[in-house]
């Protein structure tokens, strides 16, 4: 009797990591790290617009604000093995200027992907957007070592810590404008998806001023997800935006 549990569980675990790697074989370390990406979509090596990229040599500009019309939403957590996905319940919505945005979900990167100047940062959190017409939005925040995000002080107790495990808390709801920083400036500019496959057209906004996460919460969330960030990309010509709001 005793040894039927861990055969099943064994079996279980093979099949679940075969169907997994048929769909989507990539990782962030070793031979799928982000170097054989280009094998799974050309464009992870071979487009000219791929983010993440350093923010630096900016054009100062004045922009529209970016209009957050976020619900407070029950979260719907998913430990997807690269990063803890937070979906968000429809009806929440960007605005930039005269174009409308729906927020899908957010999720965390450690350490952080973007940098600005020399600064890297822990953590970057990325709020995902997308229009009625398909174009993608990014929003990024970065997260430098302060004190404790309220926030996540609810959140943290109910992350899915297990790979695939998923975490349904009716009961908790959150807005995710409590992770964005008061301050609107913020930089723009063209790139991609920072994972497989890639896709290039997404407009990124980075907010320039950090949020401070504590030191253990940004611990917490490296614990779980390891290392997820997505080395540096060629900038090429692209202009970098830094954003004077009207
Ligand atoms: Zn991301």
């Amino acid at each position: 009797m005793n040894w039927t549990g861990p055969v099943g569980s064994l079996f279980m675990a093979t099949a679940l990591a075969t169907s997994a790697s048929a769909q989507d074989n990539w990782s962030y370390s070793g031979s799928n790290g982000p170097n054989s990406w280009g094998s799974i979509s050309s464009v992870c090596a071979n487009g000219s617009m791929q983010s993440p990229i350093i923010m630096e040599g900016t054009e100062a500009v004045l922009l529209n604000r970016l209009e957050t019309n976020y619900n407070v939403s029950p979260v719907d957590m998913k430990n997807d093995r690269r990063t803890i996905r937070f979906d968000y319940a429809p009806g929440s919505m960007l605005r930039v200027g005269d174009k409308t945005f729906e927020l899908t979900g957010f999720h965390f990167h450690t350490p952080g992907e973007h940098r600005v100047m020399a600064q890297s940062f822990p953590m970057e959190i990325h709020f995902d957007h997308r229009a009625a017409d398909g174009t993608q939005a990014r929003v990024a925040v970065l997260v430098k070592e302060g004190s404790a995000n309220m926030a996540a002080e609810e959140l943290w107790p109910h992350l899915p810590i297990e790979p695939d495990q998923t975490s349904r808390r009716p009961d908790v709801k959150i807005n995710a404008r409590d992770f964005m920083p008061h301050s609107g400036t913020y930089y723009r500019y063209m790139g991609s998806e920072t994972h497989p496959p890639c896709t290039e057209g997404v407009n990124w906004y980075i907010f320039k001023e950090p949020v401070e996460f504590s030191k253990e919460q940004i611990a917490v969330m490296n614990g779980i997800m390891g290392e997820n960030a997505r080395p540096l990309q060629p900038r090429n010509n692209r202009m970098i935006l830094d954003a004077l709001p009207n």
